[in-house]
């Protein structure tokens, strides 16, 4: 067992909300119930708690159910109060049939008994639409979520991967009828990933006071560096089924961008994964950073990347953006 001290949390508000989130948290996306066994699991959540991590995340459709059925035995087991966790869940992909897929009362409805029932609590802390609906009326989701609200189910509901349009919308909604808004939206955000965070949510941070809960700040690993000796057999982007992923973020430019930043971490005394992981703290408009590992070791190293935060100053983050060349156009309104 490592013994190495970690540095100390921070703890965030989400959005404008009253809650306080630590800044990075952890997740369970193809680890849990899949690639790692129940025990490494296990190790992730205690190492996680005990490093002062208060969120872990999950979804209806992580491993079809069987990510939310590991982590809700694992809470049973290590019985901690309830008030020093927050733990969410996900809806949209629920399963096959119609009435199993999107988000119409029913499905939403079903979908948190579903996920209250494997995660074995009484109410979810975050519950988030997955993806935008195309086939449901906006104010039949926001009606859905609000009465979870109501009935103590759910604390606070909302979006992942939903424009600004569709997040203002759901907000307009629930303020004509009164109903309790979405706090947070879940997108992706790396150093390779940066529009919706950076330039089309910039305004809701302010207007509706959006939190964000953001995923993927390794893009699936190929940040560590580690891709760019090619994938090992134990790597993520060797699962089969995941080719679409690798052929997403295992692109020759973003390999050569991560050997680029190497020595900019290494002047640092930081790896590459705590460069990427403190490069999205930096931004206040992140509350967190959910961090993914199938090892325990991977998290402590991506735990100890608060102690770089300090050390990111504006000319590191110049000398980044000299070589990401990416970073979006201000907003023109
Ligand atoms: P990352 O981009 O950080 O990828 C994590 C993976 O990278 C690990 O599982 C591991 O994979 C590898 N890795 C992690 N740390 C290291 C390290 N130090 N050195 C080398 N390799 C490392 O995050 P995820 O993509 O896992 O996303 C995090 C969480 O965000 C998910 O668990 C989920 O909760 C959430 N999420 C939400 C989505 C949404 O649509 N709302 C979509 C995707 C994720 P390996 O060892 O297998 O190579």
């Amino acid at each position: 067992m490592e013994t190495t001290t970690l540095p100390a949390m921070e703890y965030r508000r989400l959005g404008s909300s009253g809650v306080q989130v630590s800044v990075l948290s952890l997740g369970s996306w193809l680890t849990f119930g899949s690639q790692i066994s129940d025990d490494v699991a296990e190790d992730l959540m205690r190492t996680s708690y005990e490093a002062g991590i208060n969120f872990f995340d999950n979804a209806e459709a992580y491993a079809h159910g069987r990510s939310e059925l590991v982590m809700g035995k694992l809470l049973t087991k290590f019985n901690w109060d309830r008030s020093t966790y927050l733990v969410s869940s996900k809806v949209y992909w629920g399963g096959d049939k119609p009435n199993q897929l999107g988000l119409s009362r029913k499905h939403v409805m079903e979908a948190c008994h579903a996920a209250l029932r494997r995660l074995q609590v009484e109410y979810l802390d975050f519950y988030f639409c997955h993806r935008p609906d195309k086939n449901t009326p906006i104010e039949e989701t926001v009606w859905a979520m609000n009465t979870l609200v109501q009935q103590g189910k759910v604390l606070y509901w909302g979006t992942s991967e939903w424009s600004a349009q569709q997040i203002t919308e759901a907000y307009s909604v629930a303020r004509q009828y009164n109903l309790i808004p979405p706090t947070m939206e879940q997108p992706q955000y790396n150093i390779f990933h940066r529009n919706r965070v950076e330039q089309e949510y910039k305004r809701l941070y302010s207007t509706i006071g959006l939190g964000t809960t953001i995923w993927s700040p390794l893009a699936s690993g190929v940040l560590s560096g580690k891709y760019s000796s090619g994938v090992q057999e134990n790597d993520r982007l060797a699962r089969k089924g995941l080719e679409w992923l690798k052929n997403s973020v295992m692109t020759e430019e973003n390999i050569q961008k991560t050997m680029l930043l190497k020595p900019i971490a290494e002047a640092l005394g930081a790896t590459l994964p705590q460069l990427a992981i403190a490069w999205c703290i930096t931004n206040p408009h992140v509350s967190t950073v959910i961090l993914g590992a199938s090892k325990v070791q991977q998290l402590r190293e991506n735990i100890a990347s608060l102690a770089i935060v300090p050390k990111l100053t504006p000319e590191i983050l110049v000398r980044i953006e000299t070589i990401v060349q990416n970073k979006p156009a201000e907003p023109e309104y």
